[in-house]
């Protein structure tokens, strides 16, 4: 069946893929996006589809569209973006999912929140189960962000409550992927970045600390697996079990790239988690998903796609950009 289709965060680097296979499936797309941390470059090719539409729209604001789903992307994603205004963090988290729940209610749409590791924040379980109730600094500099995202999950689950909103919540672990902005300041496109100019490798910390990563594919597959599920509404964990050291993704970024880069290690930021690995089994079970991309075979594809843009064309959406 064709469905009206909204994904906010659309021109992102993980909505935009979305809405590459909900055109690619016949359904009629509607991207919306504010562009803070995004360019149309990620869309383009999608404008001259006759299911495509893009809005340029902030989702703290209201707005009147009619749809039978919703995928709620937007947010800053990215550590020195969602810091760089982190009163905006939050309205988008907050304001951005009571406008989106409301259309959702007034619709009667299924949607979807795209929500994160980080409700877990430094965590003390490992590896992360639904279950656990996370360890946030709630004043620290990460706190609009997973703030943020925890009241989301809150308003999403009392809409359901209260009004019978048809909600589903996915928490996604680090995902890496073309697209991704080359100036976010994550550590996966920034590393690719600095070992093709051949620059020092910035490893905050003693890069001791750990991330386990998903390709962009495997959780795109999973993200469209739950939003089709019918009787279970998660949250689920959506990530790669795999983890590595932040030190380990350093050699292997140089190595693959057949760079001479260096490593220089810097200060780590406040309330940076030590460990983060997800528990997947609820998903597995739930959608008979596993993730099937191999650090190396992802990063090989990404280092691929940044070897084929051009750095000039991308501006760093937030001035203080290092
Ligand atoms: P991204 O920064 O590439 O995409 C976010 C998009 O949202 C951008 O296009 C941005 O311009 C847009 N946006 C931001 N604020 C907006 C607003 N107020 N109104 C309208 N549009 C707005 O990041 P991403 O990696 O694609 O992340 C997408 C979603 O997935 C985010 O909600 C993020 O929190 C979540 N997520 C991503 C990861 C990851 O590893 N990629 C991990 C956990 C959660
Ligand atoms: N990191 C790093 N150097 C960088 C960017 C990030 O060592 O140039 C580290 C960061 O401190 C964190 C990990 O890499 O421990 C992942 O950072 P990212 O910003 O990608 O995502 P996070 O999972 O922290 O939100």
């Amino acid at each position: 069946m064709i469905e009206r289709i909204l994904v906010t965060g659309g021109a992102g680097f993980l909505g935009s893929h979305i809405c590459e296979r909900l055109v690619d499936a016949g359904h009629d797309v509607i991207c919306l996006d504010n562009f803070f941390t995004s360019q149309k470059t990620n869309v383009v090719h999608l404008l001259d589809r006759p299911n495509f539409e893009l809005i340029r729209h902030d989702i703290t604001l209201p707005i009147h569209l009619e749809v039978d789903k919703i995928y709620n992307m937007a947010c800053p994603a990215a550590p020195g973006h969602y810091q760089f205004n982190p009163i905006k963090t939050i309205k988008t988290s907050v304001l951005g999912s009571i406008n989106m729940l409301g259309i959702a209610k007034r619709c009667g749409a299924r949607i979807l929140q795209a929500s994160t590791s980080e409700v877990y924040g430094d965590p003390e379980e490992h590896p992360q189960t639904e279950s656990y109730r996370g360890n946030v600094n709630p004043i620290g500099i990460r706190a609009c962000y997973d703030e943020g995202k925890r009241v989301a999950e809150t308003l999403f689950m009392d809409y359901h409550r209260s009004n019978g909103v048809d909600v589903r919540i996915v928490r996604i672990f680090n995902t890496y992927g073309p697209r991704m902005h080359p100036y976010d300041g994550r550590v996966v496109s920034t590393f690719i970045r600095q070992a093709m100019a051949g620059d020092d490798i910035t490893l905050f910390g003693d890069g001791s600390q750990t991330r386990s990563f998903c390709y962009r594919n495997d959780l795109v597959d999973a993200i469209i697996a739950m939003m089709d599920q019918d009787d279970f509404i998660g949250p689920v964990n959506i990530g790669n079990p795999d983890e590595f050291t932040i030190k380990e993704l350093a050699e292997k970024v140089i190595a693959m790239s057949g760079s001479k880069s260096k490593l220089s290690f810097e200060p780590l930021p406040a309330d940076d988690p030590t460990r983060r690995r997800p528990d997947i089994s609820l998903a597995k079970q739930k959608l008979g998903w596993v993730p099937g991309i191999k650090l190396d075979d992802g990063l090989e594809s990404t280092i691929d796609w940044f070897k084929t843009i051009r750095l000039s064309d991308y501006r760093p959406p937030t001035p203080n950009f290092k």
